[in-house]
């Protein structure tokens, strides 16, 4: 390397990523520097995902420290992304140019899955990232209704089919398949809907996706675990409202991605509050308190409110989403929000891979909560035990504690652990409790005393 290139990196050596947390220099984000004698300087600044939020600010960053160097005359900087192949994809010549694939997901139906689905897909889209949509909902298909592809006749190139598009989104959805004369998806079985599903999604040519979003068929049963399996999910999201009844239901959705391993990387509270034009109240109209118990149950700090607004009805009814009608909606910002998180995490994960702390017990140390790049902390079993704060052992109206420290035995131990989504860890007591879950912020925060 000249001293000259190296005298280019080094002078970018301060610009971190936010979300890696590590200079673009070390991360290797720079490539194909060309200096010319004149002092000319350009390079590439290749991005995890062409959706970077912030990869105009990485452009003025790097354009601005190359030029501080003293010969330098003037500085091309070009952006692009990597896209990283799943080797999983590879049973499925459709997706095999598919770089990452997001489940929405929901215990029941009418959350509004599809409409987040939907118009998670247009901002992610807007964000710069090649989208498809694979609307999954065999029984209640709605990606018809919600987007109007101009084209809607289906065809295939070489036995695979081509998926619609809109908008520069592609689609596919089992509404578009004629139905013929074999009967409506109301009649079909369990094994019968996954192979349906799985074939439309496997013979359908994705081509070159940044992102693959599929909008699952509601629910935590047999169906939903089958796809999930046959399908290398990378990441999910799962959709509910505010009842408390669907806090339930999230629990589930996050174990059954446990199983598969595949993280929730957040939860949209639909329909969260309506904001009356005619008197400017706020009506929670179905309640709240589901969001603030998966925060700090889970330690999810992705957890989004998104409220009743008729337009995104409206628009869902119409054609065309919202995001793409109006971007200045209220709505349309939220999604804008969710789109930017998904997008981040993605490349999180497929950056630093799927590690998440380990919490172990050392009959003698106690609990072990340690990490990846080998930092360890312990912490007293006990004192972990009298933090609980599950509905048995903390007032969840008030906040108060149930469980006095005089009620834990100093000598309680975990009998069992179980990473519960991604942020969090749960524990069976040798003293019987069985509903203790720590988010590991909350571990490291008990270690530090
Ligand atoms: P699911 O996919 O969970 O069955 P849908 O996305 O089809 O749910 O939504 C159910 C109904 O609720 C649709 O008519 C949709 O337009 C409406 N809806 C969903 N979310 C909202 C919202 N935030 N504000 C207003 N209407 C909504």
């Amino acid at each position: 390397m000249t001293d000259r290139t190296q005298q280019v990196l080094d002078s970018m050596k301060h610009i971190i990523d936010p979300d890696l947390g590590k200079d673009i220099v070390t991360l290797n984000f720079i490539k194909d520097i060309t200096i010319t004698d004149a002092g000319k300087v350009a390079f590439t600044v290749e991005l995890t995902t062409p959706a970077c939020p912030v990869k105009e600010q990485f452009r003025t960053q790097c354009q601005q420290a190359v030029s501080a160097l003293p010969w330098v005359t003037g500085v091309e900087v070009n952006l692009s992304a990597q896209t990283r192949r799943n080797p999983l994809q590879a049973k499925a010549p459709g997706l095999a140019k598919v770089g990452a694939i997001i489940a929405v997901s929901s215990c029941k139906g009418g959350v509004g899955k599809s409409t987040v689905a939907v118009n998670l897909a247009y901002s992610m889209a807007a964000l710069g990232g090649s989208v498809g949509i694979f609307d999954a909902d065999v029984y209640g298909p709605s990606l018809p209704t919600m987007v109007s592809p101009k084209q809607k006749e289906l065809f295939q190139i070489e036995n695979m089919i081509q998926p619609l598009q809109h908008e520069g989104v592609r689609l596919m959805s089992f509404g578009f398949v004629p139905s013929g004369n074999q009967g409506g998806a109301a009649i079909m079985r369990g094994p019968m809907v996954t192979q349906i599903i799985n074939q439309l999604l496997t013979s359908t040519q994705w081509g070159e996706l940044d992102y693959l979003i599929i909008d699952m068929p509601p629910g935590t049963g047999d169906i939903q675990l089958t796809l999930a399996q046959i399908i290398p999910i990378t990441a999910a999201l799962i959709v509910t409202t505010p009842q408390q009844l669907s806090f339930v239901d999230v629990v589930k959705g996050i174990q059954m991605f446990d199983k598969l391993n595949v993280p929730t990387i957040g939860v949209v509270e639909n329909m969260s509050y309506f904001d009356c034009p005619d008197n400017g109240k706020r009506y929670r109209v179905f309640g709240e308190g589901a969001r603030r118990q998966l925060v700090e149950q889970f330690g999810f700090k992705n957890t989004f409110e998104l409220p009743i607004y008729p337009e995104l009805s409206q628009s869902g009814d119409s054609g065309t989403p919202l995001v793409v009608r109006d971007q200045t909606h209220p709505a349309s910002t939220s999604l804008k929000d969710i789109a930017e998180l998904v997008v981040r995490e993605v490349s999180i994960l497929k950056h630093a891979g799927k590690s998440r702390p380990k919490v172990s017990y050392r009959p003698g140390d106690g609990l072990v909560l340690s990490f990846e790049n080998g930092e360890e902390h312990l912490l007293h079993p006990a004192t972990v035990r009298r933090n609980c704060r599950c509905a048995l052992c903390v007032d969840e109206m008030t906040g108060e504690p149930r469980l006095r420290p005089e009620d834990v035995d100093d000598k309680v131990f975990p009998k069992a652990m179980q990473p519960m989504g991604n942020y969090a860890v749960a524990i069976t007591w040798s003293d019987g409790h069985d509903s203790s879950i720590y988010p590991y912020d909350r571990l490291l925060a008990l270690a530090a005393g």
